[in-house]
Order: C-alpha cells, then sequence, then structure tokens
C-alpha cells in the first residue's frame, strides 16, 4: 500500500523524474519500483568501455562504475527493487506488483523503458547475448576473450559500439544487417557509407543486405556457425542480438489506453484520460510542436532526462500541487544523442531521421572519416533544418543547437 506518486521503472528517466518533481516542490511520498535489483544506473557505458571493465570486476562492481550518482534533493524515497509491476488499474489508481503487493496512488509515472528484440530463429541459445542492462553486459563480458569469434546482428549503435569495443579486445567480429549500411535510417547513405569504410579499416567486417536464416549448433547445443541468406556461413562463438527493443508496456494491458508502440502520451507528457498518469523516458510516445504533431518514441538518453523535467511540472499541475515552473514556461524537448565507436564520437540533435535531403555543414567526406577532423551533415525536411549529425564535432555543439533552435522557431513563427 503506497500512497503519493508511485514511479514504475527505477532507471534513468525513473530516478530524474524523482528528482524533478522535488525540485518543482513536491514534498510527499515518492515509491520508485524496478524490476532489476539495482539502484539506478547508466546504460550507455555497457556498450563501451565499462564493457570491456567488465571482464576483470564482478557484477556488484561493474554496478558501482555505472551507477548514477542519488543527489541529496532526492530526500526520503522508498525503493521497490527487484520488484516488477504486473497489473495496473488506472481507474481506480491502483497497480499491483508480481509479490502480490497492491500500491495505490495519487500520481503515477511510467517509466519501464525497453525490453531486447530477439531474432526469430533457434539455435545455440547458451552463446546467444543482448545487451540492454547490466546483467546482459556483465555475462557477455566474461565471453569477450581474444579471439573470440563474435558475430553481431544489428549495425545500430549498439551493435556498431559493440562492434568497436570487441574489435579492441582483439575479438574476430562480423556484423550482419539487412540495410545497406550502419546507422543507415539515421543519417542517411554517404555519411552511412563513410561509417561503414571506417569500421572496416579497424578490421570490422560487414554483411549487409541480408538476414541471419540459420544458426547452427552441435550435438551439445553449441553454437557452431550462423548461416546468412545470402549463402555466407560465418564460424561463431558469440552471436549478440543487437536487433532493437520493444517497450515493456504489458502491465498496462487492459486500461484502454494506447500501448501500440510505447505508451502515447501528449507533448506535456501526460496519457490522455488519465491526467495524473505521465510516460517519460524510452517508452514514451509523444508529439513534440518544435517538430510536428507525429507522436514518436526516441531512445536517446537525453530524453529520459528532458521528458521527465517537463513530465514533473506536468503531473505537479494536474494534482494541484503549483510546480516551481509553470507548465507554459518548460523548456521545448530537444532530442540530441552521442555514440562512441573506436576513437570517433558521433554526436547529433534534431530529429535527422525524417528529414527528405542532407548537406554538408562542416567539413567534407571525400577522405572518409578521420579521428580527428570534423565533419558535420545537416538534415534537412522541405528546405528546413530538422537535425545535425557531426564526427568530432563537440565544441561546435552549442553552434548546432542554436542553429537548429533558429530553424525550427523561425519554421515555427511562419506556420502560425
Ligand atoms: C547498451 C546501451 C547503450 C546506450 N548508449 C547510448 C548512448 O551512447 N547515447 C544515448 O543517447 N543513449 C544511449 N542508450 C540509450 C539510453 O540508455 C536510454 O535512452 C535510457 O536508458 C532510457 O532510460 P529509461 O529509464 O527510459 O529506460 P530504461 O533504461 O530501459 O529503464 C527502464 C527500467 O524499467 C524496468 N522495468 C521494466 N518493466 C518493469 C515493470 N513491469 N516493473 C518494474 N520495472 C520495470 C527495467 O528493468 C529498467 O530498469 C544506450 C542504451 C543501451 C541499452
Amino acid at each position: 500500500m503506497a500512497e503519493g506518486i508511485v514511479i514504475v521503472g527505477s532507471s534513468l528517466a525513473g530516478l530524474r523524474s524523482a528528482e524533478q518533481l522535488r525540485s518543482q516542490g513536491w514534498e510527499g511520498a515518492i515509491t520508485l519500483v524496478g524490476e532489476e535489483p539495482y539502484l539506478p544506473y547508466n546504460r550507455p557505458p555497457l556498450s563501451k568501455q565499462a564493457l570491456s571493465d567488465a571482464r576483470t570486476l564482478s557484477l556488484e562492481s561493474l554496478h558501482e562504475t555505472v551507477a548514477l550518482g542519488l543527489k541529496p534533493r532526492l530526500g526520503e524515497v522508498t525503493w521497490q527493487l527487484g520488484r516488477r509491476a504486473v497489473s495496473s488499474d488506472l481507474a481506480n489508481q491502483r497497480i499491483t506488483l508480481d509479490d502480490g503487493q497492491a500500491l495505490s496512488y495519487t500520481g503515477l509515472v511510467i517509466a519501464t523503458g525497453l525490453r531486447s528484440r530477439s531474432l526469430p530463429v533457434h539455435g545455440g541459445e547458451s552463446q546467444r547475448y543482448r545487451l540492454r542492462n547490466l546483467n546482459d553486459a556483465w555475462q557477455l563480458a566474461q565471453g569477450l576473450t581474444e579471439g573470440c569469434r563474435i558475430t553481431i546482428a544489428g549495425a545500430g549503435f549498439i551493435g556498431c559500439e559493440l562492434a568497436a569495443t570487441a574489435t579492441r579486445l582483439g575479438c574476430t567480429v562480423n556484423v550482419i544487417d539487412a540495410a545497406p549500411a550502419p546507422l543507415v535510417n539515421v543519417m542517411g547513405s554517404p555519411f552511412a557509407d563513410a561509417l561503414l569504410q571506417y569500421h572496416q579499416r579497424h578490421g570490422v567486417s560487414f554483411h549487409l543486405d541480408t538476414l541471419i536464416a540459420e544458426i547452427a549448433e552441435d550435438e551439445r547445443g553449441n553454437l557452431q556457425t550462423v548461416a546468412l541468406s545470402n549463402g555466407t556461413t560465418i564460424d561463431t562463438d558469440i552471436l549478440v542480438e543487437a536487433i532493437g527493443s520493444q517497450p515493456n508496456t504489458a502491465w498496462l494491458d487492459g486500461n484502454g489506453i494506447d500501448i501500440t508502440d510505447g505508451v502515447q502520451c501528449q507533448s506535456d507528457m501526460s496519457v490522455p484520460g488519465h491526467g495524473n498518469v505521465i510516460a517519460v523516458g524510452d517508452i514514451a510516445r509523444f508529439n513534440n510542436p518544435l517538430f510536428d504533431d507525429v507522436c514518436r518514441r526516441i531512445e536517446h538518453w537525453n530524453i529520459a532526462v528532458e521528458t521527465a523535467r517537463t513530465g514533473a511540472v506536468t503531473l505537479l499541475s494536474h494534482l494541484g500541487d503549483t510546480p516551481r515552473t509553470r507548465p507554459e514556461d518548460t523548456k521545448p524537448i530537444v532530442p540530441s544523442f552521442w555514440s562512441d565507436q573506436f576513437d570517433i564520437k558521433i554526436q547529433g540533435i534534431g530529429l535527422p531521421s525524417i528529414a527528405d535531403s542532407t548537406e554538408p555543414l562542416d567539413g567534407s567526406l571525400h577522405q572518409g572519416i578521420s579521428d580527428s577532423s570534423l565533419f558535420a551533415m545537416g538534415y534537412y525536411r522541405d528546405g528546413r533544418l530538422t537535425g545535425i549529425i557531426s564526427i568530432n564535432g563537440e565544441k561546435k555543439q552549442p553552434d548546432y543547437r542554436n542553429m537548429l533552435l533558429d530553424a525550427l522557431q523561425t519554421a515555427d513563427t511562419e506556420t502560425t
């Protein structure tokens, strides 16, 4: 039996929501429910340096290296860790946990994020890994020994980061994707082609425009080979499924809310029909007035932080507990991301993937991607800037942000 605000999902978006509620003046009870048995931690290092480090660390020590600090402003909160929400009754403001506890709430924050998708092909189960959480990373790390042959299904961010980390550890890395280049759906083809060549120069092998058709195992069930639809067979010790994620919404079934791909909510993060419920982070599918009225889920670290900030103001306004920030004064949510692959940092801002054309803004790709030169691509829809992706452009980020906001806010004024 809880009361006050219950936050389901005790990772980045859940923790930031609790902090923002406190910053906005909420002094009532906060309960954080989390399926994982750990205090909140940061996921991005799990495909990068922390994955290398994890080979020589205990699970507990790995958690310490990635744990998110608990800020003093969080004050007193109740943690229900190692507990999963299994059902909810939004009309009666109640959720049920896997140990049978029923928690009542006055306000609810949905922050249950995503889980990894699996390939629809069987075989070699004990050498197959995913990379979404701390346990996944620790288990995978134990197999990343020098000379190990690792096949990665999926050339998205996690697949590419893992390819770089595993190559650096002396593994032989093959990456498979149905697309013609890594991250092509985010970066567009000239940029993605250059990224492909950059990885290849570092020793990663790619098999593109193809799918995993079959996974062969020996008589003891150990993984042997991965066969592709283009006829190639790859000897494999470890297979990592990095083919994307799906939202954790099963516990919200039966409430009549739209959970077709995450939780559909408004641009202020409120869930339609339930003013005392907000959705934040990777699970939230919301429209962003800076761009258009299409609802999208955005799987970036900064979205967890920014939706928590907006959502806290919305929730407290609804609960009649005047937040310190007026809803009309909340800052716009500006998506941004970074990705570390070998010696480059890719940084993006805005929504490059909605663009219909691209134009280089800084540098050129003629010599390919280098470890030190700046390159930045502008992404345009109907001639208006919607996003910028750069490599080695850390110092330019404030300029790119201003450029993007100028373009988006000008577009806004012209259409109103
Ligand atoms: C390996 C990896 C690397 C990444 N690297 C980058 C990067 O470089 N840059 C970047 O911008 N972003 C990166 N991201 C994305 C970023 O980490 C996410 O956007 C962020 O973690 C989203 O936070 P969240 O709290 O919304 O969801 P999550 O972090 O997924 O947390 C959801 C939590 O809810 C819990 N939960 C689920 N169901 C229930 C339930 N029914 N009851 C209770 N608890 C439940 C889960 O166990 C989990 O702890 C990376 C993600 C991963 C996995």
